[in-house]
């Protein structure tokens, strides 16, 4: 690792510590040759395999813009969109996969959507759980009622 201030090749690692989720490692390292100091971070590069066969690292920038389509009219803000794709992002790190399917990235994003805006979640889970009738859209929609806007509040209500 070349020193960031005057360029010499090489330095020395003093400190190294594992951030508090497991998916990042700080290393604060010092140049032997001007003696200041400088902090590197690494991170598990994550990818995502597209249904062509392809693969690309993981981006939180494709996340939103998925996102927002489904999000069109609705009373969704970007900083909503950064919090969901940040969301699914720590989500998918969580699991500790190297690569993910573009697929599963879909399915991640559904949970924080549904709980930001129920019609964007119906638009976008009709792309990625493929419903190709009404009663697709209709169990959806009748899972939703039953979970109400605030599914475990709701639930927690003595039922008759
Ligand atoms: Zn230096």
């Amino acid at each position: 690792m070349h020193c960031p201030f005057c360029r010499h090749s090489d330095s020395r690692v003093v400190d190294s510590r594992t951030s508090d989720d497991g998916a990042t490692i700080r290393r604060r390292r010092q140049c032997p040759n001007c003696s200041r100091r400088f902090s590197t971070s690494e991170t598990a590069s994550l990818s995502v395999l597209k249904r062509s066969g392809v693969s690309e690292p993981f981006s939180r920038a494709k996340v939103i813009s998925g996102v927002r389509k489904a999000c069109q009219g609705r009373p969704v803000s970007d900083d909503q969109l950064a919090m969901l794709a940040q969301r699914v992002e720590e989500t998918i790190r969580t699991s500790g996969l190297a690569e993910i399917d573009a697929h599963e990235v879909g399915l991640t994003i559904l949970q924080p959507l549904q709980e930001l805006d129920v019609v964007a979640y119906l638009r976008f889970a009709s792309v990625y759980q493929s419903f190709d009738s009404l009663e697709d859209f209709e169990a959806a929609i009748e899972r939703l009622r039953a979970e109400g806007p605030r599914g475990a509040a709701v639930a927690a209500e003595p039922t008759s």
